[in-house]
C-alpha cells in the first residue's frame, strides 16, 4: 500500500472518531512478552484466570494467531474527556472518567466495523478482525510498536497530544501496510504516578499488581474486598483515575473536539444513597447503556457500601441497616463493615442488630454476616 493509502486510512479513522491511528506488524517485542510472563508468574492478575490461560496457550502473546494471513495491525485511539476538577461531597461516589459516558465497547465496535467497511472500499476486500478490549490482545505493546503511544510507568498508553485520556482499539487486516516507527519512552525521571496510587498498586515502574488496583477491585473482582484496601478506596465506586490525574503529560490536554463518549448526567458524581436504593430492575435500567453494568448490581452496591463507610456521615446508617435485609450476601457483608466505620459503638445500631438476631426469620442473614466478618 502506498503512503497516500495510509493517509487516507488515517483520515477515515479520524472521521469515525479515532483521532489516533498507527500501523504495525502483528508481533510484539520479546521484552513485552517477558514482562507479561513475569506478571503472570507473580499471579498479579488476581481472579482474572483467563489471562493466565491465554498466556499459557500463547494467544495473548502472538497477535498473528488471531487472524489467518494477517499482515498488519492498525492501532486506533479514541480520545475522551479528562475528569473535571470539581469538589466532591462525601455523599457522592466517584466514577472513573472513561465510564461516565455510554459504554465505549459498544460505541467503538460499531465505529470499528464502519471503518472496516470503508477499508474494503478503499483497498479491496481483505480478511479483517476488530477488537475493543475484549480479546487477548497486547494492545498497549502493539500501540507502542506502531508509535501511537508509549507505555507510562503506570502501564497505560500515553500520547503527546491526548495524554492517556483515550481508548485503544485494533483492526487486524490481511492488507499489507507499511509499519510506522516504534514509540520511544518519555516518562524520563518522573515517578509521580507511583506514590499517587491510593493502594500502592504500581509496585515498581511499569508493573501494576491488579490485586491492589482499585480499577480491578471495583470492576473485575467479584468477591469481598480485602479489609485493608477498603479505606484507601475512599469514595471511588467504579474505577480510579488517580495515577492519570498526576501525570504531567495529562496536565495540558484539551477535551477532544468530537467527544463521542460525553459524560452522562446520572454517572457524574452520583448520589450514594440513590445508588444503594437501586433494585435489580433499577440497576438494569440505569446502566443498560453504560460500562458500569460490568460490575453488576452486587459489585456496585458493595463499592457504594465501602464509600458510605468512608464518608464519615452517620446519616447513611438507617439505609445501611435496611440493606442488611438484601438478598445479596456481598452487599450485606460490606454494609456491616460500613456500619462499623460509621457507628460501631452506636447503641441504636447494636439494638437494631440485636432485633435482627432475635427475629427467627433473620437468623440466616445474621449467620452469614458473622461469617463474612470472620472472612474479612
Ligand atoms: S506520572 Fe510520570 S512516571 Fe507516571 S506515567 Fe506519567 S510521566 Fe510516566
Amino acid at each position: 500500500m502506498s503512503a497516500s493509502h495510509k493517509q487516507q486510512i488515517q483520515q477515515l479513522a479520524a472521521s469515525h472518531g479515532f483521532a489516533l491511528c498507527a500501523f504495525t506488524r502483528p508481533q510484539v517485542n520479546a521484552i513485552d512478552q517477558q514482562a507479561l510472563d513475569r506478571w503472570i508468574d507473580a499471579q498479579m492478575y488476581g481472579d482474572m484466570d483467563y489471562m493466565a490461560e491465554e498466556v499459557r496457550t500463547f494467544r495473548r502473546k502472538n497477535p498473528a494467531d488471531m487472524l489467518d494471513k494477517i499482515q498488519t495491525v492498525i492501532s486506533l485511539g479514541m480520545p475522551y474527556s479528562a475528569p473535571e476538577d470539581v469538589d466532591v461531597s462525601p455523599q457522592q461516589g466517584v466514577i472513573a472518567s472513561y465510564a461516565r459516558g455510554d459504554d465505549y465497547h459498544e460505541l467503538m465496535k460499531k465505529k470499528l466495523k464502519a471503518l472496516a467497511r470503508d477499508l474494503d472500499t478503499l483497498l479491496g476486500e481483505h480478511g479483517q478482525r476488530v477488537y475493543v478490549d475484549t480479546a487477548p490482545v497486547l494492545e498497549h505493546a502493539l500501540a507502542a510498536k506502531g508509535g501511537l503511544a508509549w507505555q507510562g510507568k503506570h502501564t497505560l498508553s500515553i500520547n503527546r497530544e491526548y495524554g492517556s485520556w483515550f481508548f485503544l482499539a485494533e483492526l487486524f487486516t490481511t492488507a499489507n501496510i507499511a509499519p510506522d516507527t516504534e514509540a520511544t519512552l518519555h516518562c524520563g525521571t518522573c515517578i509521580d504516578c507511583i506514590p499517587a496510587c491510593p493502594t500502592g498498586a504500581i509496585v515498581s515502574p511499569y508493573i501494576v499488581d491488579a490485586r491492589l488496583c482499585i480499577s480491578y477491585l471495583t470492576i473485575e473482582f467479584k468477591g469481598f474486598i480485602p479489609e485493608n484496601l477498603r479505606q484507601p478506596m475512599g469514595n471511588r465506586i467504579f474505577g480510579c483515575d488517580d495515577c492519570q490525574m498526576v501525570c504531567p503529560w495529562n496536565s495540558k490536554v484539551e477535551a477532544p473536539q468530537n467527544d463521542f463518549l460525553k459524560p452522562r448526567e446520572d454517572t457524574f458524581l452520583p448520589d450514594l444513597a440513590m445508588l444503594l436504593s437501586l433494585n435489580d430492575e433499577g440497576f438494569r435500567q440505569m446502566f443498560r447503556k453504560s460500562a458500569i453494568k460490568r460490575s453488576k448490581r452486587a459489585g456496585l452496591l458493595r463499592n457504594v457500601c465501602i464509600a458510605m463507610g468512608n464518608s464519615g456521615d452517620p446519616g447513611f446508617v438507617p439505609q445501611l441497616l435496611d440493606i442488611l435485609n438484601d438478598a445479596e450476601p456481598l452487599i450485606r457483608g460490606h454494609a456491616v463493615w460500613a456500619l462499623k466505620q460509621l457507628a460501631g459503638n452506636d447503641e441504636k445500631v447494636q439494638q437494631y442488630i440485636q432485633v435482627l438476631k432475635d427475629n427467627e426469620q433473620n437468623k440466616d442473614v445474621l449467620a452469614e454476616i458473622a461469617s463474612f466478618e470472620r472472612k474479612t
